[in-house]
């Protein structure tokens, strides 16, 4: 009798540790893969390939963050000492994907160093060099393409009229990237806004400006690129445009205008203005 309680309370005990270690399994793969499906807002380093393959490529080995701390920019003139790189590898809680490099422009930008010293370490393909050189193959941070900075009218004061260039004198790219458009105040006839226009073929998404915005909560802010751009589709067409102007044509060859104006009333006026 003895004997079979006693395997009773081993087989309890061990079904009871089975399915301890099956939950803690679970919660551990859940916050896991909650950190993996939170990360559609998170900004990479120059360079890093769409976000869905960086998730597989990154081998999370730190050496982008250690050469960006690293930099010879980042000393502090004052102190000699060494600022804050801009990288994060994401640890628990960042709901990001633990031990990925990210940035926070609010908290530290990146400065776009001439010589991109975090990519060329990146040993896994996950920052790719390639994309980040000019005609001269040369490493060129403008090529960089981090994000898209938005800015947010309704809180940005210079669309309120009041004076203020902050964020177009904090790009690097300054009057590429960001310009300030000059429009008139209807509602006073006396002042004139000048409004920073953010132009998406030159950013890079570096946070400069983001940075450097006075409003309590940035009215100018970066996003990446899946979730700031939108897309017209391709049987929109810009007729003034003559790569655009060479696509309709090719769409027309393949006879695809019929079924374009059927899919759409607006379609078929968009097409009908070229004429
Ligand atoms: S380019 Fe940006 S992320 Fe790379 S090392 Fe420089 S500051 Fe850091
Ligand atoms: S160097 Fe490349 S592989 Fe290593 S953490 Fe940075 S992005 Fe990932
Ligand atoms: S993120 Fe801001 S500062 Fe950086 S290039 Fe774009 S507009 Fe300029």
């Amino acid at each position: 009798m003895a004997t079979s309680d006693n395997n009773r309370r081993k087989f309890m005990a061990t079904t009871l540790q089975s399915v301890g270690l099956t939950a803690l399994g679970g919660l551990l793969w859940s916050g896991y893969s909650d950190e993996v499906k939170a990360s559609p807002l998170v900004l990479r380093p120059p360079g890093a390939i769409r976000e869905e393959d960086f998730l597989t490529a990154c081998i999370k080995c730190g050496l982008c963050a250690e050469a960006c701390q690293n930099r010879d920019t980042n000393i502090d003139k004052e102190t000699g000492k060494a600022r804050p790189g801009t990288l994060i590898m994401a640890k628990g809680g960042d709901h990001k994907l633990i031990g990925t490099p990210y940035f926070i422009p609010t908290e530290v930008p990146c400065y776009m160093c001439e010589d991109i010293p975090c990519v060329p370490v990146c040993p896994s393909g996950a920052l790719d060099m390639p994309s980040l050189l000019n005609e001269k193959e040369e490493l060129d941070i403008n090529k960089s393409r981090m994000g898209l900075a938005v800015v947010h009218k309704e809180s940005c004061i210079a669309f309120w009229g009041i004076q203020c260039d902050a964020c177009y004198r904090a790009c690097p790219l300054l009057d590429e990237a960001i310009t300030l458009e000059y429009r008139k105040n209807e509602r006073t006839g006396k002042h004139a806004f000048l409004l920073p226009i953010v132009h998406d073929d030159v950013c890079t998404g570096c946070g400069l400006c983001e940075m450097a915005c006075v409003t309590e909560k940035p009215a100018i802010f970066v996003l990446p690129n899946e979730v700031s751009k939108g897309k017209a589709g391709s049987h929109y067409v810009k007729g003034w445009e003559k790569e655009d102007e060479k696509r309709l044509e090719d769409a027309q060859s393949e006879e695809t205008t019929t079924e374009i104006s059927e899919k759409s009333p607006v379609d078929y006026l968009n097409i009908e203005e070229l004429y």
